[in-house]
């Protein structure tokens, strides 16, 4: 991706300032946490002899925004809120002490990547010039690495640091002391190219588990109890994810884990599984993302629906103890969103009686979605590339997908039969359709000889050739001992 050219500030006062995130509909509260790549960058500037004074105007106090437009062509109309402390809070905190020389209005998220919206931006940015008349205010962070081609146009002055100049800096949680949380990274970026996704576009690189658990000891002293990993691929090295856990294992240390963004399942070995039974685990992301061949060859997947399909029933059988909440997340909203796919995905979750997090597309430059749809978002300001505005989606099926979004979050097939109401004709067609098949598919996903795009190729073949034939199981609601939500257990879980 093009960054902006590398910067420094030594010997000055410095404040950071986190920016507030904007939302239409219901977002997990986890998002409003501090982003562990937000705290190494203030070790570094710490190390570069700055005076650091941290801002965190992320809190879950909710307000409402402004209203945006949405659809691909902008004449949908959406109420968006924000998540954040008040504008006297942010004025009392910049006039404690000495005058900051620099502000830097920092646009990291611990779920990476988000769109910023640039209105939030500028009025935080009108505040701290108003309070600090004579100092320099600036904006950085991850956002501002990949739409720093704009910043200019839209009137920002960008500091950047460089790409991974404060990779070398361990966390300064000493700012967010008194936390209920801890954070933790063990890889950063990603090896896959997957259509929608900034992270593949960095150089992707592995943190020392050593001084990780190293950090995370000092915290758990200090009586955190709770660690969240955002890592956009935590399996980038399978081998580094291993020796965290064997090391972690060892240490004796006794906290619950959060893994938030996901394994990738394809790389997630049964031994892995078997040594993650062995800890203490809050959430565990495991995503699906795409359901059908097709799909998954337009998002540009390095795996296929059996693979998360496997780790999800190996995860029951093998760790499913030591796990409070298996999520498995997944993306709507491409020009090329085929129901039956999506449904497919979100049956499989449930009859896998794990919780389904469906997320809208977000879009960023330098990925091939927001190449490939270029001509479509010409006239959209960076605003209005947040998912929940449905950049993608034709304008006057926004109001169905919001509907298709707080369906597919129902975590048990019972209510989501209750609220079929959400769902368009078109949506419920496909919906049936994947309800009376998703025994059958779980069942060929599970009994796959490997987990390849022909190998799915050939189980969408005998699906539908077992379906013509009459010979597919029967419809999953209707079978006998169901555990949740209406299912039977998967065969092998
Ligand atoms: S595997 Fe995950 S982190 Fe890697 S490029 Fe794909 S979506 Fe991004």
């Amino acid at each position: 991706m093009s960054r902006p050219q590398s910067d420094t500030i030594s010997g000055k006062r410095v404040a950071v300032v986190t920016v507030p995130f904007t939302f239409t509909d219901k977002v997990p509260r986890e998002l409003g946490q501090v982003s562990i790549e937000t705290l190494r960058f203030i070790s570094y500037l710490k190390a570069c002899r700055n005076q650091v004074v941290f801002v965190n105007l992320r809190t879950a106090e909710k307000f409402l925004w402004k209203t945006r437009r949405a659809g691909r062509t902008s004449t949908a109309k959406i109420k968006m809120g924000v998540f954040s402390r008040s504008q006297e809070f942010l004025r009392a905190e910049l006039s404690r002490g000495a005058v900051p020389q620099e502000i830097l209005l920092w646009c990291d998220f611990s779920f990476f990547p988000y769109t910023f919206d640039l209105d939030v931006i500028r009025s935080v940015r009108e505040i701290c010039r108003d309070v600090c008349p004579g100092s320099r205010v600036r904006v950085g962070g991850v956002f501002w690495d990949i739409f720093s081609a704009q910043a200019a146009a839209e009137g920002f002055e960008v500091f950047s640091a460089g790409e991974g100049a404060a990779d070398a800096y361990p966390p300064d949680f000493s700012v967010v002391s008194g936390g209920a949380y801890g954070l933790f990274q063990l890889a950063k970026g990603c090896s896959n190219n997957c259509s929608f996704c900034v992270a593949g576009r960095s150089c992707p690189r592995t943190f020392n588990n050593a001084g990780t658990l190293r950090y995370m000891r000092g915290l758990a002293e200090g009586g955190i109890r709770e660690f969240w990993n955002w890592d956009q691929n935590v399996m980038l090295r399978p081998a580094h994810f291993e020796d965290f856990v064997d090391r972690y294992l060892e240490s004796g240390l006794d906290a619950t884990l959060h893994f938030s963004l996901g394994f990738q399942p394809n790389l997630l070995t049964a031994r892995i599984v078997k040594k993650l039974g062995r800890l203490r685990l809050g959430t565990l992301a495991v995503p699906f993302e795409t359901g059908t061949s097709e799909s998954c060859r337009l998002a540009g997947k390095p795996y296929t629906i059996i693979s998360p399909v496997k780790r999800v029933s190996e995860i029951n059988r093998l760790a499913h103890k030591s796990i409070e909440r298996l999520i498995c997340p997944f993306i709507i909203g491409y020009p090329h969103d085929d129901f039956r796919s999506i449904f497919r995905i979100y049956l499989s979750i449930l009859r896998l009686r794990s919780s389904p997090l469906p997320f809208p597309l977000c879009l960023f430059p330098n990925t091939r979605v927001y190449a490939e749809n270029a001509g479509l978002l010409q006239g959209k300001n960076i605003s209005e590339l947040h998912g929940q505005l449905w950049p993608l989606v034709p304008d006057r099926k926004v109001p169905q997908y919001r509907k298709l979004l707080r369906f597919l979050a129902i975590d048990s097939l019972a209510r989501a039969k209750d609220n079929l109401g959400l769902l368009s004709g078109e949506m419920l067609a496909a919906f049936r359709e994947e309800l009376r098949i998703n025994g059958a598919f779980v069942e060929m996903c599970l009994n796959a000889g490997s987990e390849s795009l022909a190998e799915l190729e050939r189980v969408e073949k005998n699906l539908f050739h077992g379906a013509s034939r009459g010979r597919l199981a029967r419809p999953a609601g209707e079978r006998g001992g169901a555990r949740s939500g209406g299912f039977s257990p998967p065969p092998g879980a």
